[in-house]
């Protein structure tokens, strides 16, 4: 039996924070799905066209250095504005979304596009305000020099386009429960996106085999 968790919400909203505590509570495997756009958006800005970068992904450039910075986050969502990208990435993400047991994706459009049959769907989101402060802690933690606005004025630009895109554009399912992590510790938030998970599991019988 597959039980599929679908995370979905704009930049910086805690969406991977929540799938990786999720898939460590449950033993499941989690995909953050920004990471693709964010490969193919690096290899745009090293001269190879979007849908050639698309084709070629490989899980080595899923782990390349650099992928988190605001110019290959900007690119990111440049590419995934192109239909052709987003259907050469398709299969991949459904078949992780679809294999045996459970899964857990984080993206835009998992929860509309990528698997609307999901167990569980949640719109993690937060006021610009907070985001643009996690984002910034983040970053500076990392070394980068960017201004608090700088990082604000990033994240909306982002968010403006990803909602505007006429193919999959960042929205909540209608079955979607909208979580919002702006009053809300880390703890709180996972505490709560678990919880729900739990009751549609027992909902479904569904039992994960947690890790040791
Ligand atoms: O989640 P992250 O901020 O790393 O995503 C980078 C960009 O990738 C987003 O701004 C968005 O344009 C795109 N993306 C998408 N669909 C997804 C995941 C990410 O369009 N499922």
């Amino acid at each position: 039996m597959n039980f599929a968790i679908a995370i979905d919400g704009p930049a910086a909203a805690g969406k991977g924070t929540i799938g990786r505590a999720m898939a460590a509570h449950f033993g499941f495997p989690h995909m953050d799905t920004g990471l693709l756009y964010r490969a193919v958006g690096r290899r745009v800005l090293s001269g190879m066209p979007a849908l050639e970068a698309a084709r070629a992904l490989t899980p080595e450039d899923l782990q390349a250095d650099g992928l988190r910075t605001a110019e290959v986050g900007q690119a990111a969502s440049q590419v995934a504005a192109l239909p052709q990208v987003r259907a050469a990435l398709l299969d991949f993400q459904r078949a992780f979304a679809q294999r045996a047991g459970g899964a857990i994706l984080d993206g835009r459009d998992i929860g509309t596009v990528i698997c609307p049959d999901a167990a569980v769907k949640l719109f993690v989101t937060a006021s610009d305000d907070v985001r643009a402060q996690r984002r910034h802690a983040e970053l500076t933690a990392k070394g980068a020099d960017l201004t608090l606005e700088a990082v604000l004025a990033d994240l909306q630009a982002r968010d403006a386009r990803d909602m505007q895109r006429a193919d999959a554009p960042l929205k909540p399912a209608e079955d979607a429960m909208v979580l919002d992590t702006s009053r809300l510790s880390i703890d709180e938030a996972v505490e709560k996106a678990i919880a729900l998970a739990t009751a549609r599991m027992a909902a479904r019988e569904f039992s994960p085999i947690r890790p040791n």
